[in-house]
């Protein structure tokens, strides 16, 4: 493994390739899979992710808003890119590098269509969203005759998908309302067929969805946080690979006497003589101040340090009592065999937080 020398995000994109196989697998050949990079590719790097895979013939991308599109587009991404959350003062934009929106109101659906106009653009493919429970972003079920006369009684727009978003497919203890969410979608597509022609493509499943509901892939899957080599479940991380790995270095050590405190506010005080270290990250890169006080840990040299005190702006401490270890040591921080979603876990929170909560000053480092 190659040592670092600052903090660094080393990503693996070998463990994607691995992740995307993975997934694959649990659907039919003939479903589209559409990659989920927004927020930078969940705390990654975006353009790296989507290019290695847009090479191994990933069908769609997805992001959340119109400037992540537009990266994308930038960096030589030509595959068909969903926008989920496009905003309306964006939308000349988001056509202008030929993003794909989702059209979730009567207002979005009219402003899109009077913009779309106004550029004397025919035929713009949509994804339509409807809610089934999730109650964030859709249309209702009984919209649907209405928004379809809008859209029969134009020509700058096309419906090219019509899609939805499950709330709990992670949650077994949910399925009853999970196939509630999924009964709801099934009539909705089957009006949006007569309604719509040719039919548009159907998708509803994100990873989690992929791994419990793979009865449901219609025509594509949405998959995010599953690429990155987490799957919501024991069972499924097992199977997948983190593709990122946080590192960084002993930036000093300190040797504390029994009695002396670590740190801002001195919310940790030795009982013994202890031996610390500090590491150059901090609630700036990511790591939030509910990760110190001793409930989580780093990795140096093969042992567990805790990291103790108030974690700072810039710098965490971590006790390194026992560890043979010098200034300059690499210290892993989570990735491979060091899970984020059991870093975040220690935090009450979710690999998906940990992730994209990663900062932009944080080198990154494309591997293999
Ligand atoms: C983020 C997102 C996804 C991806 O979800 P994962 O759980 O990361 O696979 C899929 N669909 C929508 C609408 C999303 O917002």
């Amino acid at each position: 493994m190659s040592r670092v020398t600052e903090t660094t995000l080393e990503i693996d994109l070998q463990a994607l390739a691995h992740n995307y196989h993975y997934l694959r697998s649990k659907i039919k050949p003939e479903t589209k899979f559409m990659a989920v990079v927004k927020a930078y590719a969940y705390g990654s790097d975006a353009q790296a992710i989507a290019l290695c895979l847009q090479n191994m013939d990933v069908d769609y991308f997805a992001v959340a808003y119109v400037n992540e599109g537009v990266a994308l587009r930038n960096a030589g991404i030509t595959k068909p890119i969903l926008v989920l959350h496009p905003q309306k003062v964006h939308f000349r934009t988001l056509i202008e590098h030929s993003l794909e929106p989702s059209i979730y109101s009567k207002a979005i659906l009219t402003g899109f269509v009077s913009v779309a106009q106004e550029m004397g653009i025919h035929h713009y493919p949509v994804h339509l969203k409807f809610n089934t429970g999730l109650n964030r972003l859709g249309f209702e079920a009984n919209e649907l005759r209405e928004i379809s006369k809008i859209i029969t009684n134009q020509k700058a727009i096309t419906v090219r998908a019509v899609m939805s978003h499950l709330a709990a497919t992670e949650d077994l203890e949910e399925t009853e309302f999970t196939l509630t969410q999924l009964q709801r979608f099934e009539v909705i597509c089957k009006e949006v067929d007569a309604l719509f022609k040719p039919a548009p493509l159907k998708h509803v499943l994100n990873t989690s969805g992929i791994i419990n509901y793979p009865q449901a892939q219609y025509d594509m899957v949405r998959s995010g946080i599953g690429l990155y080599g987490y799957g919501n479940d024991s069972d499924v991380d097992n199977e997948l690979k983190p593709i990122g790995t946080l590192k960084t270095i002993i930036a000093q050590k300190h040797f504390i006497k029994a009695g002396e405190t670590v740190g801002y506010n001195r919310k940790y005080k030795s009982d013994k003589e202890t031996i610390t270290a500090t590491l150059p990250l901090g609630h700036a890169d990511g790591i939030g101040r509910e990760y110190g006080h001793g409930k989580t840990y780093v990795s140096i040299n093969g042992h567990k340090a805790p990291i103790i005190g108030n974690v700072c702006m810039d710098m965490i401490m971590v006790d390194v009592t026992g560890i043979e270890c010098e200034e300059g040591d690499e210290v892993i921080i989570f990735g491979k065999g060091l899970p984020a979603s059991e870093f975040s876990e220690t935090a009450n929170t979710i690999s998906y937080e940990l992730l994209t909560g990663l900062s932009q000053r944080i080198s990154r480092v494309i591997k293999n």
